[in-house]
């Protein structure tokens, strides 16, 4: 089973033609549905076919009924820490050409404690693999992460956002760290000062791109590149026998309408399929999740636009 830790949004989207200007007024199609990356990693997770909890904090409000609802009606087991403070909410302009502009009230999701994660313990020392984002409390996953490992629970940290405080010292509790190309050079710039442009990542030939994961992590890294697909860097000291220490995988070739929560796809996917065969390569579970990610962006949507595809089915 999957423990996915982290945040629940209430997202409310306006699409409009061009992103408001400060002072103006416009009007723009309004659309409302469940986000946060921690709920959006754990339907994946779910639908991905591993069996997954989803610990996270919730206001006693309209949101908070939601994500109730929503995880009821996919089989996630929901453990709600209940916060005096509204449902996490997210406002998103999206204009004409696709481009964003994204106000998130972290409310709840700020108020995850690691009290709370401590008194399920037993749910996290259970599970075969957990997984946190930073979209919660940098302590809190810190501890949750910690946790997790000293029961021999693989730990995956998803690190983003990519302007979300973090410290070396959790980057170093994941088994697996999974920045996107973002994510890896803000963490770069934050913890070893290796300044990189993002749009660069992809380019670097893989022996550099290793290296610079090396500086981040004992263990494994899985960098992803969106339309160029992944990157994995492993610790040369873990090595199986049956894997090379650095490779890419290639992004499926798909029919693109909407990559919002591709990342998220991928890291509940990668999730399940760790969860579900844990004994088999990694790269068999790479090539899935990167699978599941480009199915998941041939429609629109992050959370409710799920795939349900397993391993068995890839
Ligand atoms: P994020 O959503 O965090 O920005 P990425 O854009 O890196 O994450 O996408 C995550 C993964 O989703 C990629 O590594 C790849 O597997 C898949 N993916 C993203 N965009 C595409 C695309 N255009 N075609 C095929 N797969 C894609």
């Amino acid at each position: 089973s999957v423990v996915v830790a982290g945040s629940f949004n209430v997202d409310h989207v306006w699409r409009c033609d061009a992103l408001p200007a400060p002072g103006a007024t416009i009007a723009g199609r309004y659309s409302t549905g469940p986000g946060g990356k921690g709920f959006n990693q754990a339907v994946a997770a779910q639908r991905a076919g591993a069996q997954t909890s989803f610990v996270c904090a919730l206001g006693a409000d309209a949101g908070g009924d939601l994500a109730r609802q929503l995880a009821a009606a996919d089989g996630i087991a929901l453990v709600a820490e209940a916060s005096d403070e509204p449902t996490g909410t997210a406002g998103i302009y999206v204009d004409g050409r696709g481009r964003n502009s994204i106000v998130i009230g972290a409310g709840a999701n700020a108020s995850l404690s690691t009290d709370f994660v401590t008194a399920n313990a037993a749910l996290i020392s259970g599970a075969k693999v957990l997984l946190a984002q930073l979209e919660s409390p940098v302590e809190t996953i810190e501890a949750t992460l910690a946790q997790a490992r000293e029961a021999g629970v693989l730990t995956m940290l998803n690190a983003a956002p990519a302007n979300a405080p973090s410290t070396i010292s959790l980057l170093k509790l994941a088994d697996v760290l999974t920045p996107n190309e973002t994510e890896f050079a803000a963490l770069l710039g934050r913890h070893v000062g290796e300044r990189i442009e993002a749009d660069d990542v992809a380019t670097l030939d893989g022996a550099s791109l290793h290296a610079l994961c090396r500086k981040l992590s004992g263990n494994t890294v899985v960098v992803t590149l969106g339309a160029v697909g992944v990157f994995v860097s492993h610790d040369e000291d873990k090595l199986r026998s049956d894997s090379q220490p650095y490779y890419r995988v290639a992004a499926e070739s798909v029919q693109v309408v909407d990559t919002t929560g591709a990342g998220d796809a991928f890291n509940g996917a990668l999730a399940a399929s760790l969860a579900q065969a844990p004994e088999a390569s990694f790269i068999k579970h790479v090539r899935f999740a990167n699978q599941y990610a480009a199915r998941s962006t041939e429609s629109e949507g992050a959370a409710l636009s799920m795939p349900k595809m397993t391993p068995a089915d890839a």
